[in-house]
């Protein structure tokens, strides 16, 4: 099945979505493990651990992010001490990073990625960002003279390999605008099963949600509470005066209240918290819903990006500016 989606539950109660190309389960609730600013890896294994033993069972990391080593360590502890029975019960998603998305460097990437996972397959591994840059730097923010547009027909051809080498059973995209999905499903052989992207109340997404439906894409919302403390978001979702007046009728937190809200809208979503109590409370959204009225009124919130994707211009790149890197999309 190709973007039906198939919200059947868990043992956990977390509903989930079968990636048509594998029929590998996804929890649409996920773990991100992006902290910033970054901490130490002890303190992000404990944190997975905690995540694992709540029940989250779907964990998303990235090369960049340096968190690969420690959830590889959390699954391995998590597995001896008896929280699960094997890596099978979670889905685990990484991600390329710009200087390794070149056509022949990607294998090798992914490969690095599973041995500082400690993992023999992932489950998705996507396409970090719709931009290259110099082979060799791994830095961020990368240097305005080091992006390099991206071979997206050799890229994707050696990420559609890595699949079927069986490395990772489903491939997807990053920061993929309406026009740039277009342009990979023109040649792709497996269209992406995903496009994880920047979604919250502020930040909605209706036309990549309307494509990514039409074409059998996951949508996978990354920022649902807008990424408050990090560099890249703010706190502006979690000030918002609707979403404090909403869930205070509720008796709700404010984070309940957008990742519900994200859940009514058929996608999946990434959120994390490496503080145990709001980890819980996050998962606490599966047995109530919100009013129509209340959707109404989210859905006429004002809309601007809080991830602009200002990192990824330079006049030495293929993107002089965010209109060009969104395709218009802001
Ligand atoms: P987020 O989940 O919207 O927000 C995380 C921030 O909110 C953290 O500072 C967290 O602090 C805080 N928080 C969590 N739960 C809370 C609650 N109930 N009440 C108040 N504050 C709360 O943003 P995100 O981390 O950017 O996105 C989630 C994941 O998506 C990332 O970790 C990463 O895996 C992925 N991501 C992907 C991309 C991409 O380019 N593909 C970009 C950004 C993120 P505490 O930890 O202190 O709770």
């Amino acid at each position: 099945m190709d973007g039906c989606l198939e919200a059947s539950l868990s043992p956990l109660s977390i509903p989930e979505y079968v990636l048509g190309c594998s029929g590998r389960r996804m929890p649409l609730l996920g773990f991100g493990t992006a902290a910033s600013p970054p901490v130490g890896s002890q303190l992000t294994k404990t944190a997975i651990l905690q995540a694992i033993e709540l029940g989250y069972r779907h964990f998303d990391t990235a090369s960049l992010y340096g968190t690969e080593q420690p959830l590889g360590e959390a699954i391995l502890e998590a597995i001896a001490v008896g929280l699960i029975k094997s890596r099978d019960e979670l889905f685990i998603t990484s991600k390329l990073w710009c200087s390794d998305a070149h056509g022949e460097l990607v294998l090798p990437a992914l490969q690095r990625s599973l041995k500082n996972l400690r993992l023999e397959y992932l489950d998705l591994y996507l396409i970090h960002w719709p931009v290259s840059s110099k082979p060799g730097i791994y830095e961020f923010p990368i240097k305005r003279e080091d992006f390099l547009a991206m071979d997206f027909k050799a890229v994707w051809k050696a990420m559609e390999d890595c699949q079927r080498l069986g490395l990772t059973k489903s491939i997807g995209v990053s920061n993929f605008s309406c026009k740039k999905l277009g342009d990979i499903l023109a040649f792709a052989k497996i269209p992406p099963a995903v496009n994880q992207v920047e979604l919250n109340p502020l930040w909605q997404q209706k036309k990549l949600r309307e494509f990514c439906k039409a074409n059998g894409i996951l949508l996978t919302a990354y920022a649902p509470l807008g990424a408050q403390g990090t560099i890249w978001g703010s706190n502006r979702v979690l000030e918002c005066e609707l979403l404090k007046e909403i869930a205070k009728q509720k008796g709700k937190t404010v984070a309940q209240i957008c990742l519900r809200w994200a859940y009514e809208q058929g996608i999946s979503i990434l959120v994390k918290s490496f503080n145990k109590d709001r980890m819980k409370s996050n998962l606490e959204i599966f047995n109530w819903s919100l009013s129509q009225e209340d959707v109404k009124k989210i859905n006429d919130i004002p809309q601007s990006r809080l991830c602009s994707g200002q990192d990824y211009i330079s006049k030495y790149g293929p993107f002089n500016t965010t209109q060009e890197l969104w395709d218009g999309e802001i």
